[in-house]
């Protein structure tokens, strides 16, 4: 019996790389009216025999039939009859063991992903999707990450009972708090809001829900079975496999048609058990292993998938385009980036840029790992001290000001800039300006960002505690008052720094999870967004509104260039206090306000503020985020309250 080592030098012979790197894209099924092909990759298997079911997961084959192996280490077999519908797995025997696995390359799966099917995918297109069309590009993207459950499930929502915790729940357009008709939840209360992107979270088919168990199950879902196929646990139906992918495309549809962008997150770093598809058709190709023969584990979920090894690295990048392409996704969120090769990054940057255009498709990632990964070769890690050799429009998100903002999102109890910790203030304008200065200034971990399009700015995910939650771990003594001052601080500080914009769903209403850092599997209960607390902190959503409202109205904050940190200077900082100038100048002359005064204090103090000459006006305070929507003088004398964010504008002149 090879060992995994045995395997892994296999992989790496000349003989292997001459004879079995396929370079064709038709494997799996390809099924239309008129006949099917089935592919599969195993240049490990001495034997394939396909298995044809009706039924997705119980019952004996109907049909079983050897396949023939062909070039490349393919196994291939075809017929003229429409299999639009019929289930299938495989049966090699590799090492004189028989062993069954389903298709890796899958486009639709059976219950809980155990079978595949074979889909004529032009059946499974809602009407109306050969016009769905992605809305315009804005001037600023803000992006708001929401889990598909997690989004519908509160019972307040208003939702019909069988959408919730749906795709479908987000073909409905028009849902109110109770279905009072008059506050809007859901896809209308998201526009009012003001974001432009909705990135889902794991809903490619992911094995730690059962798919046939109770509807209260849940899981974040960042433990993929099938990539190429949606998660059924979402859909109405997850035993007949076109249900998921018509309701999935139906989201995405309805997304795009409410005005939204539609971003993917995408876990290509590692598989749900390391007893995958991978696994049982190509043994060890897929995954890493040390050289002293343990198993690679820098996800801290069991294995990491191989990506610099050429047929992994041209299954993630295929998969990527498979669901711009079919499903018509606008962005990829990479879970772990840090563990993928940067090599493979930049070649889906260039693919997705050469079939939409350059940097239509918006790619980021974590810049990290959760452990050493036995990386093959001379793979280079996309980490964050990498930045460098990724694309422009490749970002990452930054932990620097997430933790500089409101602290460490990994050590709970240490504050940030806003919430006590002292000497933050160098950092706080270093994220202003999105991490680009010169290389070396602030140590090997940040060596040259080249713009801020390699930035996300942001200091909640569904990682680590909520916002509030931080807030109120740092700050037992605070009351609601001063915890919600501080909310609207630390969203104002982030909105008004240089990079993308993203937060978690529900940082604008106080989101809780009762300071519970990792949520993954806590029960739905705990999870979903509660639409009534949406209400009842309707004060501070509308703040969020109206920093979202003015972001787009300050193109030098917008800017994504390389030169776009140039536009920051008289930066000043003394304790709990920063200010700056942004040069708000646009191309096309269409800004209100030339120049912009931006200051932060996180004192306990007001403090008196100059603007310099020229007419200013008071664009936003810690108290309200929409003066700029009307006319307020900044008069001689001005005050910054205590623990606020202050926003100044110099009217151009005519
Ligand atoms: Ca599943």
């Amino acid at each position: 019996m090879r060992t995994a080592l045995d395997w892994k030098r296999y992989y790496s012979s000349p003989e292997f790389l001459d004879n079995y790197i396929y370079a064709g894209n038709d494997l799996g099924v390809t099924c239309t009216d008129s006949g099917a092909s089935f592919k599969l990759w195993s240049p490990s298997a001495d034997r394939v025999t396909l298995n044809l079911y009706q039924d997705g997961g119980k019952g004996k084959p109907f049909f079983c039939v050897p396949m023939t192996k062909e070039e490349k280490g393919v196994w291939h077999w075809s017929t003229a009859e429409r299999l639009h519908g019929v289930y299938y797995d495989f049966l090699l025997e590799i090492e004189g063991k028989e062993v069954r696995s389903a298709d890796p390359w899958a486009k639709a799966c059976g219950l809980n992903g155990q079978r595949s099917m074979a889909v004529d995918l032009s059946r499974t297109d809602p009407e109306g999707w050969a016009d769905d069309r992605a809305p315009e590009r804005t001037r600023e993207q803000i992006i708001y990450e929401v889990h598909v459950k997690e989004f519908s499930w509160d019972p307040a929502g208003g939702f019909p009972e069988a959408y919730r915790g749906k795709y479908k729940a987000f073909t409905c357009t028009d849902t109110t708090l109770n279905g009072d008709g008059i506050h809007p939840t859901g896809l209308r209360y998201m526009k009012d809001l003001g974001i432009t992107h909705v990135q889902i979270m794991p809903a490619y088919d992911y094995g730690s829900v059962n798919e046939a168990g109770e509807d209260t199950e849940f899981n974040w879902g960042y433990d993929p079975v099938n990539y190429n196929v949606p998660e059924g646990s979402y859909s109405t139906d997850p035993a007949r496999g076109e249900v998921r992918i018509r309701e999935m495309k139906e989201m995405i549809q309805s997304l795009h048609a409410s005005g939204f962008r539609v971003i993917m997150d995408v876990v290509y770093n590692h598989t749900y058990t390391l007893d995958s598809w991978f696994q049982r058709t190509a043994p060890w190709y897929f995954y890493r292993v040390f050289e002293d023969g343990r198993i690679s584990n820098g996800s801290a979920c069991g294995n990491d998938v191989a990506s610099e090894r050429e047929m992994c690295a041209k299954y993630i990048l295929e998969s990527v385009l498979y669901w711009t392409e079919e499903y018509h996704i606008d962005g990829f969120r990479f879970d772990l980036m840090g563990l993928l090769d940067v090599d493979l990054m930049n070649r889906i940057r260039k693919a997705l840029d050469d079939r939409y255009g350059r940097g239509e498709k918006i790619l980021f990632g974590e810049p990290w790992a959760a452990a050493e990964t036995a990386m093959e070769g001379n793979a280079v890690p996309a980490l964050k001290k990498n930045i460098a050799l990724l694309d422009e429009k490749i970002g990452m998100f930054c932990d620097d000001t997430r933790d500089a903002v409101k602290g460490s999102a990994l050590k709970i109890r240490r504050p940030g800039f806003i919430n006590g910790a002292r000497g933050m203030e160098a950092d706080i304008l270093r994220g202003v300006r999105a991490w680009c200065l010169d290389s070396g200034e602030y140590g090997e971990d940040h060596a040259a960002v080249k713009a801020p399009s390699q930035i996300i700015t942001y200091v909640s995910s569904h990682d680590n505690q909520t916002l509030w939650d931080k807030l109120t771990e740092t700050l037992p003594q605070a009351d609601d008052a001063e915890k919600m001052r501080l909310n609207r601080m630390a969203a104002a500080l982030y909105m008004t720094c240089q990079g993308t914009l993203f937060f978690l769903s529900g940082e604008e209403f106080a989101r809780t999870k009762n300071g519970m850092e990792d949520s993954f599997n806590a029960p739905i209960g705990l999870n979903r967004l509660d639409w009534t607390q949406a209400w009842e902190n309707h004060g501070l959503v509308e703040y969020y509104r109206g920093l979202i409202g003015l972001r787009s109205r300050l193109p030098g904050l917008c800017d994504k260039s390389a030169r776009g940190p140039e536009r920051i200077s008289a930066m000043n900082r003394s304790e709990g206090l920063v200010s700056f100038i942004l040069d708000n100048r646009s191309a096309d002359g269409s800004e209100r306000w030339d120049c912009v005064k931006i200051i932060y204090n996180s004192s306990r103090a007001a403090r008196s503020v100059s603007a310099g000459g020229g007419t200013w006006e008071i664009l936003c305070t810690g108290e309200d985020s929409s003066l700029w929507q009307g006319h307020h003088p900044a008069e001689k004398g001005l005050m910054i309250a205590p623990q606020s964010v202050l926003i100044l504008g110099r009217t151009k002149k005519t």
